[in-house]
């Protein structure tokens, strides 16, 4: 079967990356997280003074670029594979709460984005890749032969988040969950530089009432169309 482009767009934990991850599993494709990578970049600038009292440098950030080096390794204990930011494993830490209430702010800043663009044209040159985040079928990737657009309901979004930080150990309200996803959604649909919003020729998947096999089944059934 020719391998192809498989872009996955869509809002705030609406379960992009757990569709992504079993989807690749199951076809034997790469799956590159790029939201991991705005992560990474907002841990850089947390952990570098970039980020003082909510407001960000930019103008240090945009001179430090070149100074930021991130890659994925799979890692034989989760079976996954874990981000890495200059050498050091942060797949944890870029999870937390301080990181998601300061990632929009980074993201939103143009030569941030080109940059990691540019890796992530390069991480999916060769096909065989599914992305997922938030321009991968519009920026990224528009020629993608594959593209969906996920969406499901904010309580169903709210409680996907707060199992999945509770399940690893971080502790936080269903309402600071609630505010930090309505707040990336608004940040990320109405930024002036690659907003997120859906492909024309995207497929939606609204998977609010559907089960992770659902899901899989879903899609399986796109790729055996598009392939
Ligand atoms: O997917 P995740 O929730 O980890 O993404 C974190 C943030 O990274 C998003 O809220 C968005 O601001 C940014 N992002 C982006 N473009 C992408 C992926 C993520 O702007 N392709």
């Amino acid at each position: 079967m020719n391998k192809i482009t498989i872009a996955i767009d869509g809002y705030s934990s609406c379960g992009k990356s757990t569709l992504a991850k079993t989807l690749a599993m199951s076809i034997d494709y790469s799956y590159v997280d790029t939201g991991a990578m705005y992560r990474c970049v907002t841990l850089y600038a947390l952990e570098n003074g970039i980020i003082k009292n909510d407001q960000v440098d930019k103008e240090s950030l945009v001179g430090q670029l070149d100074d930021i080096s991130i890659s994925f390794q799979h890692s034989e204990q989760s079976k996954e594979s874990d981000a890495y930011l200059n050498g050091v494993n942060v797949e944890e830490t870029i999870r937390g709460m301080d990181i998601s209430n300061h990632v929009s702010q980074i993201s939103i800043i143009k030569e941030v984005r080109e940059k990691m663009v540019a890796m992530q044209q390069k991480m999916g040159k060769e096909k065989g890749v599914i992305m997922e985040g938030r321009d991968i079928g519009t920026v990224v990737f528009p020629d993608a032969e594959l593209k969906v657009f996920m969406t499901a309901s904010i309580e169903v979004r709210v409680k996907r988040r707060y199992d999945e930080m509770q399940a690893k150990g971080l502790h936080v309200s269903v309402d600071d969950v609630k505010e930090n996803v309505l707040s990336r959604d608004y940040e990320d649909t109405h930024r002036k530089h690659s907003p997120l919003v859906q492909a024309d020729d995207a497929v939606v998947l609204d998977n609010s009432d559907l089960s992770e096999e659902d899901q899989l089944n879903f899609m399986l059934k796109l790729v055996e169309q598009r392939t």
